[in-house]
């Protein structure tokens, strides 16, 4: 039988890049396309001499001219809050123009289709933890917008296209993941904490670090997105790690994972930072017999080695 060919685009992102590993390993064929804005050849360089791997150079907002294939992952986007400021604009059209040429490249294919979409749909939620039946609780003109609605509306349109256009349709809710490969400068808390430790600095934790996120390990979270793909699920999925933590906890576990003498200095939170996150995973449990197995601290040992060398290169890099 013909090996399966999917498209994931952002696949030189961090997830993407991942999940581009994870589908080569189950024997698919893989194109990824990106026009890395946020992305980064460096994380795909292992998969160039692959005569199964194909990298389109692309922004996907412009029709997607990479032959027929018979899964589209939509991962391309601007994903940390110091990303999605910078390319307010970029973000917004990913998520709209982006979205329609990927669902039209599903539908001119017979494909099957996955849309990344983020727990940023629940805002500063008022429900906790997130259901998939929470309508979630949005500031649409905020700094965060741009990404919040911009997902949203990606969520809607891909709705659209299964029942107008009866594309078979998946839409994943990714809660904070980490691991390697994350940019070191991407602003997001486990990088920022992470370097900031590994350099003997203070470890920033905004606000007075009482806000909670849940961390899932990047491979936690690949596994249920493989596992969401091969399920006829067409209502959004929450993958994501349901073990909460304060900012501040987080930040004493870096502390002692790197083993580092860095000290916490409080700084302004941001507008519209949520003040509380962690998903209800009741339904992946149910549906996809997923749950993640790496807790923060084994993550972020995981994670160790990636880090240093990424705060070496980076600090031994001619200015
Ligand atoms: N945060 C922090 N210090 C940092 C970076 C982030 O205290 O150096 C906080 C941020 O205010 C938020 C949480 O960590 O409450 C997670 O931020 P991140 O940017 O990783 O992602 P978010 O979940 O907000 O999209």
């Amino acid at each position: 039988m013909k090996p399966a060919r999917a498209l994931v685009t952002g696949g030189a992102g961090f997830l993407g890049s991942h999940l581009c590993d994870a589908l080569l390993g189950d024997g698919c064929m893989v194109v990824a396309a990106d026009n890395l804005l946020t992305g980064r050849l460096s994380n795909i360089e292992h998969l160039r001499t692959d005569s199964r791997f194909e990298f389109l150079q692309q922004d996907v907002c412009n029709p997607l001219l990479c032959g027929a294939v018979d899964y589209v992952f939509h991962f391309a986007s601007p994903a940390s809050p110091v990303d999605y400021a910078a390319h307010g604009i970029e973000t917004l059209r990913v998520g709209s123009y982006g979205t329609f040429e990927s669902l039209e490249l599903a539908r001119r294919h017979g494909a099957k289709f996955m849309m990344a979409s983020t727990s940023e749909c629940y805002g500063d939620p008022l429900v906790h933890p997130q259901t998939e039946t929470y309508w979630g609780h949005v500031n649409p003109i905020g700094p965060r917008s741009v990404y919040d609605e911009a997902k949203r509306f990606s969520e809607a349109v891909t709705m659209a296209y299964h029942r107008y256009h009866q594309v078979d349709t998946r839409i994943l809710r990714i809660f904070n993941t980490y691991g390697p490969r994350m940019q070191i400068n991407d602003g997001r808390v486990v990088p920022n904490f992470m370097c900031q430790a590994l350099r003997g600095e203070n470890l920033t934790v905004y606000g007075d670090g009482s806000q909670t996120r849940s961390f899932c390990y990047v491979n936690d979270e690949i596994d249920g997105i493989v596992r969401l793909s091969r399920s006829s699920e067409h209502d959004p999925v929450n993958i994501g790690n349901p073990t909460e933590f304060t900012i501040l906890e987080c930040a004493k576990k870096v502390i002692a994972v790197t083993g580092s003498a860095s000290k916490i200095q409080l700084e302004p939170l941001p507008q519209d930072d949520p003040k509380q996150r962690c998903p209800d995973i009741s339904k992946a449990r149910r549906l996809l017999s997923w749950e993640p197995k790496v807790d923060l601290e084994s993550g972020l040992k995981l994670s160790l080695e990636y880090f240093r060398k990424a705060v070496q290169e980076k600090d031994s890099a001619p200015r």
